[in-house]
C-alpha cells in the first residue's frame, strides 16, 4: 500500500509551517517590536538596501509582510519565499517541502 504522498500543494504547506517559525528562520528579528494582531515591525527589509531599520513590517500569524520604503509586499510566506529567492511560485513550494520536510 503506498502511503506516501508529495503533495505540492500551497494550502497544506501553510498550514503545516507556521509563520513565526518561518520568520525566526529567514528573517533576522533582531529589533522587530510586536504590534498589534500578529504584526511586529522595526526590522531590516530583506527586499532593498536597507540601513534604517523601522520600515520592514511581518505578521507572524499569517505570513504577511510588507515594506513602507520599497513598496514590497506579500500576503504568506510563500510569496515572501519568491520574492526573496526570486523563483516561481512552483519552486517557492518546492523550496518549502524540502526544507521543511513537508509530506
Ligand atoms: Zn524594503
Amino acid at each position: 500500500m503506498n502511503t506516501r504522498h508529495h503533495r505540492l500543494d500551497a494550502a497544506s504547506i501553510k498550514s503545516i509551517i507556521a509563520p513565526c517559525d518561518f520568520y525566526l528562520r529567514e528573517q533576522a528579528l533582531d529589533g522587530f517590536k510586536a504590534k498589534s494582531k500578529g504584526w511586529v515591525e522595526g526590522g531590516l527589509c530583506p527586499f532593498h538596501n536597507d540601513t534604517n531599520a523601522g520600515s520592514f513590517r511581518i505578521n507572524l500569524e499569517n505570513g504577511a509582510y510588507t515594506c513602507f520604503s520599497c513598496g514590497a509586499k506579500g500576503g504568506d510566506i510563500i510569496s515572501f519565499i519568491m520574492a526573496k529567492y526570486e523563483i516561481s511560485f512552483v519552486d517557492a513550494l518546492k523550496q518549502l517541502t524540502n526544507e521543511w520536510g513537508v509530506r
